[in-house]
């Protein structure tokens, strides 16, 4: 149920108007790392979410992020309010002015209508907790990005305020993400090929014009990978040895989605007893508040 309060979460104050910097700031209004996208994502997402404690993080982020697009949607309105009276402010974007009457709609800072494709919603819990991770990571640096370009007191608090909420969301992500207490890179059921998995692919090689070379760092040569030179530098290439587990074999976790595909077994004895013993300490991190 949404009720709407008044009230915004944050009180905005606009000294001098700038439709400029107005039309900079629609980006976080329609845009593709906007609020409305993020308020879609988790709350669609949470729609979906099979795990009640998750799905009350999912519900409680989605519906601040509503409270975001107030806010941003009233800092881009006051700024670009002088479009509707004076001509020379008016041609700043002539669609918010003829087609908009100088007030906010859903497009970005260069006209695109919002879209649900911007949305990544897969029905997988933990997958969507990465993505979301990463969304709040983008919110966070296009609003620092927007700070920039200000010099008016009441638009950098409000931004300042939008921002520190993402680094917030972003957290919480993660925590929801580390609770759910699957290996950091276990996705699904299914587990990927041994041997495979940890070789890093040398794709690029060759020197530029401007010295550029291969490198190695823990993205090749750490973290459990190596590297592997391509057959056509005679190396040994990737090992494509065929491999084929069973669904099951992957580290899950109790809070994850519902397998999707024509799994009839079910999980495995071993995830069974697995998810016994993660319950019990997930049961512990995410009490029933009464
Ligand atoms: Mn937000
Ligand atoms: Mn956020």
């Amino acid at each position: 149920m949404y009720h709407h309060v008044k009230k915004l979460m944050f009180t905005v104050e606009v000294g001098e108007a700038d439709p400029q910097f107005g039309k900079m700031l629609l980006e976080q209004f329609g845009g593709a790392n906007g609020e409305l996208a993020a308020a879609m994502q988790y709350s669609v997402q949470g729609i979906n979410c099979e795990d009640p404690a998750r799905k009350d993080l999912l519900m409680d982020i989605g519906t601040e992020e509503l409270s975001h697009l107030e806010v941003i949607g009233t800092l881009a309105r006051m700024h670009l309010k002088p479009m509707k009276t004076n001509r020379e402010a008016a041609e700043v974007d002539p669609l918010i002015t003829i087609a908009g009457g100088g007030g906010v709609n859903l497009f970005d800072s260069i006209g695109n209508a919002w879209t649900a494709t911007y949305l990544k919603i897969t029905g997988d819990l933990a997958v969507d907790l990465h993505s979301n991770i990463a969304a709040e990571a983008r919110a966070k640096i296009v609003y620092e990005r927007l700070i920039g370009f200000t010099q008016d007191r009441g638009s950098k608090e409000a931004l300042q305020f939008l921002m520190s909420r993402e680094v917030t969301h972003m957290r919480a992500f993660t925590a929801a993400l580390e609770s759910m207490n699957k290996p950091q890179f276990a996705v699904g059921i299914i587990a990927p090929t041994p041997t495979l998995v940890d070789e890093f692919f040398n794709a690029s090689t060759g020197e530029s014009q401007y010295g550029e070379t291969d490198f190695n760092g823990p993205w090749n040569e750490g973290h459990g990978m190596h590297k592997v030179e391509s057959e056509i530098k005679g190396g040994k290439g990737l090992d494509t040895q065929p491999y084929m587990p069973k669904p099951g074999t992957e580290v899950t976790s109790p809070a994850d989605s519902t397998p999707v595909g024509q799994y009839t077994d079910g999980i495995s004895e071993k995830q069974a007893k697995l998810h016994e013993q993660q319950k019990a300490k997930m049961k512990e991190d995410a009490h029933v508040v009464v």
